[in-house]
């Protein structure tokens, strides 16, 4: 029989076709509006179609698209910069690092991975993360990644991955022994949860980490470049990191991804060690630029914070809802035993797609919200009550 779908299943069938979008809105193909509060996955974080990053696209379209990372161009190297200054914000670090451009989350952690084994060399090549943890879904991100369910049907998967217990201290020690070169922390799960680290933790990580000298990489891709209420979700805990990966949110939309190590770290990687043909290629990196510029103006962070400090009392105010968590505008709404009754979080996001409002069940029980940065008050007041009236729907209904 011939197949009714011509792309692979793995995400399934989408319920919607989405043709536009302005700012935190979104038109679907039947001209029906929608509030997005998901941001294609803390992406989009200064909205759709954002005037200035379609320009900076459009232009740099006209005068430069490729010439590989054997030369130079403009964009790329600004970025790096703007990147490494943002990075020390608020950390120790006083001498510039050094980034390498890739072209998404995943490819940014397996080049981090990399670099750590080639920094710490042979025998010192584990890397130890947390259960529940997310890193991309290559194979060594795959194996990195701390949730085993996700692993039993792609082994056998690279060697030299553990993991444990997050948010436990001890349990990170634990594992620690001469073979272990690097560890690999979100400071906030997005995918598994949207579960802060605790300060503590993470100032306790870095402590262990300098006695063994081991590495730290933070893996910032969903929570970096604003979107907790800091540049960088570490500087919460104020720790300084060896090494950063970001991407989701550093081109709008546009895929890019980048890795920042420090001076030391960085200058274990020589010509030939690692490349990307794409990686950092003038288009992409001239969304990254304009979208790095923009959050600066605009100071991105102060907005997270200050809307998410809204939207999490507008949610605290909506009967279904159980608790919050997160910072910023990565939150995690926790719905409350009567709706878990008949429903699950999936299940609820599901109908706030329905009523016109994008989120997604993050776990069985909870719904991730990451509007956009720009968001404004009176569109977390809709949001909440679109939101409100689908837990008042849900309430006794049968399944
Ligand atoms: C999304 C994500 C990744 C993977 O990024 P891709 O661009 O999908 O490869 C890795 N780490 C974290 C924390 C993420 O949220």
């Amino acid at each position: 029989m011939a197949p009714d779908r011509l792309l692979m299943n793995n995400y399934g069938v989408p319920p919607v076709k989405f043709i536009s979008g302005n700012g935190t809105l979104l038109l679907d193909e039947h001209g029906k509006e929608y509030l997005d509060f998901l941001s294609g996955l803390a992406v989009t974080s200064l909205g759709h179609s954002h005037p200035k990053i379609a320009e900076a696209l459009a232009n740099q379209a006209k005068t430069l698209l490729h010439v590989s990372n054997l030369f130079d161009t403009e964009p790329h190297i600004e970025v790096a910069k703007s990147l490494d200054e943002l990075i020390r914000k608020e950390t120790g670090i006083k001498t510039p690092g050094r980034v390498i451009f890739q072209n998404s989350g995943a490819e940014a952690n397996e080049a981090a991975i990399k670099l750590a084994r080639k920094y710490q060399g042979p025998g010192r090549h584990v890397v130890i993360s947390a259960l529940r943890s997310f890193h991309g879904r290559t194979l060594a991100t795959l194996a990195a990644t701390g949730q085993p369910e996700k692993h039993q049907q792609f082994q056998p998967l690279p060697e030299g991955f553990q993991h444990a217990i997050w948010n436990d201290l001890n349990s990170f020690s634990s594992l620690v022994d001469s073979s272990v070169g690097a560890i690999l922390l979100e400071p906030v799960q997005g995918e598994g949860g949207v579960n802060p680290a605790d300060p503590g933790f993470l100032k306790g990580i870095r402590n262990l980490c300098d006695e063994h000298n081991i590495l730290l990489i933070m893996d910032e891709i969903q929570a970096g470049l604003g979107r907790t209420g800091k540049w960088f979700g570490f500087q919460h805990a104020g720790i300084d990191p060896d090494i950063v990966t970001c991407a989701k949110a550093l081109g709008n939309g546009v895929p890019i991804g980048a890795v920042w190590a420090t001076e030391d770290v960085a200058s274990a990687f020589n010509p030939g060690d690692h490349g990307s043909t794409f990686g950092g290629q003038p288009l992409a990196a001239s969304a990254a630029r304009e979208v790095l510029r923009t959050m600066i103006e605009i100071d991105a962070p102060a907005l997270a914070k200050s809307r998410g400090e809204e939207l999490t009392n507008l949610l605290n105010g909506v009967t279904g809802i159980e608790s919050v968590r997160g910072n910023g505008l990565l939150l995690a709404a926790e719905l409350n035993s009567e709706i878990l009754k008949e429903h699950t979080g999936p299940e609820i996001a599901r109908k706030c797609l329905e009523a016109g409002l994008v989120v997604n069940g993050v776990t069985s029980t909870s719904l991730r919200l990451a509007p956009p940065l720009t968001v404004s008050y009176e569109e977390l007041i809709r949001g909440v009550a679109l939101l409100g009236e689908v837990l008042a729907g849900a309430i006794g209904e049968k399944k």
